[in-house]
């Protein structure tokens, strides 16, 4: 491994980013930071109680008149620099979520860095095309303006498995849109999204603009939603988390976003490709573990390509490469935590009460047994109603399922409370068509599965979440739409005032 640099002394001044610099925690309760390869503690740290997130909320109110009031140009020219900051960082930065997450270096590096800075890039660009829609006389005595308005401080509370993405997809529209922001990383990684502020600060973004509490979400976190001068919750994280979040924030009246689970159907015609159709299935099954909100989870196959299809996912997954995830040649990672590689096992130990698990299924013993390892798991002859199709699972595991006619291949897709992720494989169009119009998803690919670039609006439908992360979409969420209506006429006795009082003169 190259140890880019020690934790303890990195964040010896503490986990807690607030007004522009690090500090410690005052909720009296520390929390390790584990490495999940190895199961060895990388760092301690005290975690943020409520004054921390008081303090931060407090730092970022006062910045918000300043970042507010900065012409588009200005915060462009902030993010442009905060963009070439983070490109700067890419090793340090690959290098803290790999040894966090247990993640491979060759994700980290191809894929949760260069996509938080590209999205750096993007909200630079993006900072300047936020406009009102219309200047018009909707009277003839009046004129009005639409204007696009920052909300105010916004509290964000993002997901472990993408740490420094889940940061950049919620600090980034939320800043460019001239807001200011306490963001709580999960408790466990809060490593890149501390840098992450420590990059956009070297940027010379103001202090108090952006803030970092770790700490549990429990009370800084369900502190932070309730806070009465944070105008805006961005929560991403499992649906049940998210439904407390939503009755925290009715309280205050709050606006909200929220990114929550998935269990993304991937529905593959008797016409379609399928050997394109198996690694996909694969890839889209296995990317961080599994531990991806998009993740293909239940693959639907029409009986023709059915058999073939199982056969050739079992062959590829067991191709996947287990072990360190600094070692180039590792495919796939162990999970975020022990608690969750058993949360993951638990499932597919219950499946087996019902289903065939015919790959994978345990953890691998040896040199990996002392890591959060769990092997690529393929289950079938699961019923549809049962807890492995239903729930989401976030871990290396897909199961596949036959289907007829493709009226019962979509309803299939759509039955569960989820609709955040689907894909549809396919040559024909008509098919696909139908496909992408009938799927209730946030998003629907067509013969892929995962990728995501900025320019794509990502989030929810059904018991997924509503509201758009990335993507100029985002804008609607962090601005809010002001009517200004100017009277054009200098009367002083209108003529609309009869009536209320007087006569038509
Ligand atoms: P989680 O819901 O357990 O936690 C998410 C965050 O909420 C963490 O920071 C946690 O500390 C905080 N939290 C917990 N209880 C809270 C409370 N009562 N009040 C306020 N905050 C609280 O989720 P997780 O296990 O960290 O992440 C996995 C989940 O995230 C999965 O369900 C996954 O689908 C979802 N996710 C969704 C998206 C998306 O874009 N829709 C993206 C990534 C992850």
């Amino acid at each position: 491994m190259d140890q880019r640099f020690d934790v303890s002394e990195r964040f010896a001044e503490g986990a807690q980013f607030i007004d522009g610099r690090l500090r410690g925690g005052t909720s009296g309760r520390t929390q390790a930071v584990v490495d999940p390869a190895t199961g060895e503690q990388i760092h301690t740290y005290a975690l943020a109680g409520t004054g921390d997130v008081d303090a931060a909320v407090d730092a970022a109110r006062r910045a918000f008149p300043a970042w507010s009031g900065a012409t588009p140009g200005e915060r462009s020219d902030t993010l442009h620099r905060f963009a070439a900051a983070l490109a700067e960082d890419s090793a340090d930065l690959a290098f803290a979520e790999s040894l966090n997450c247990g993640k491979p270096l060759k994700l980290s590096e191809e894929f949760d860095v260069p996509g938080s800075v590209d999205n750096a890039a993007f909200f630079a660009g993006a900072a300047r095309h936020l406009e009102g829609k219309a200047a018009a006389e909707y009277s003839a005595d009046h004129t009005s303006a639409v204007r696009r308005e920052a909300v105010g401080v916004v509290g964000s509370i993002a997901p472990w498995n993408y740490p420094l993405q889940m940061a950049a997809w919620k600090v980034l529209p939320a800043l460019a849109a001239g807001n200011t922001i306490v963001l709580k990383p999960a408790e466990i990684t809060p490593l890149t999204s501390l840098m992450f502020a420590q990059a956009a600060t070297r940027a010379g973004l103001p202090d108090g603009a952006l803030n970092i509490v770790s700490g549990a979400g429990r009370d800084a976190g369900e502190h932070l939603v309730g806070h009465p001068d944070v105008a805006m919750t961005s929560f991403t994280g499992s649906t049940a988390v998210g439904k407390r979040v939503a009755e925290v924030a009715t309280a205050t009246v709050k606006r909200l976003h929220l990114e929550l689970g998935g269990k993304a159907p991937f529905v593959v015609f008797d016409d379609a490709d399928l050997e394109a159709a198996v690694h996909g299935a694969v890839a889209g099954a296995l990317i961080n573990s599994g531990q991806d909100c998009t993740a293909a989870t239940r693959a639907y196959v029409q009986r023709p390509l059915y058999d073939a299809f199982v056969a050739g996912v079992a062959d590829l997954m067991a191709t996947v490469r287990l072990g360190d995830p600094f070692d180039r040649s590792t495919d796939l990672g162990p999970l975020i935590s022990h608690a969750q590689r058993d949360r993951v096992a638990g499932f597919v130990d219950r499946a087996r009460a019902y289903a065939t698990v015919v790959t994978g299924g345990e953890a691998p013993q040896g040199a990996l047994a002392n890591g959060a390892y769990y092997r690529p798991t393929l289950i079938t002859d699961a019923p549809q109603d049962s807890e492995i199709v239903q729930s989401e699972i976030f871990g290396p595991v897909l199961v596949v399922l036959p289907f007829d006619s493709d009226d019962e291949g979509i309803a299939l897709a759509n039955d569960t409370p989820y609709g955040l992720a689907a894909s549809a494989w396919s040559r024909d169009v008509y098919r696909t068509g139908r496909a992408t119009r009938e799927i209730k998803a946030g998003c629907v690919w067509v013969n892929d599965h995962i990728p995501i670039i900025s320019e794509m609006p990502h989030g929810g439908a059904k018991a997924s979440g509503y509201g758009k992360d990335m993507s100029a979409y985002s804008f609607d969420e962090y601005t809010q739409v002001k009517h200004v209506m100017y009277d054009i006429t200098g009367t002083a006795r209108k003529d609309w005032h009869r009536t209320v009082f007087g006569d038509r003169t």
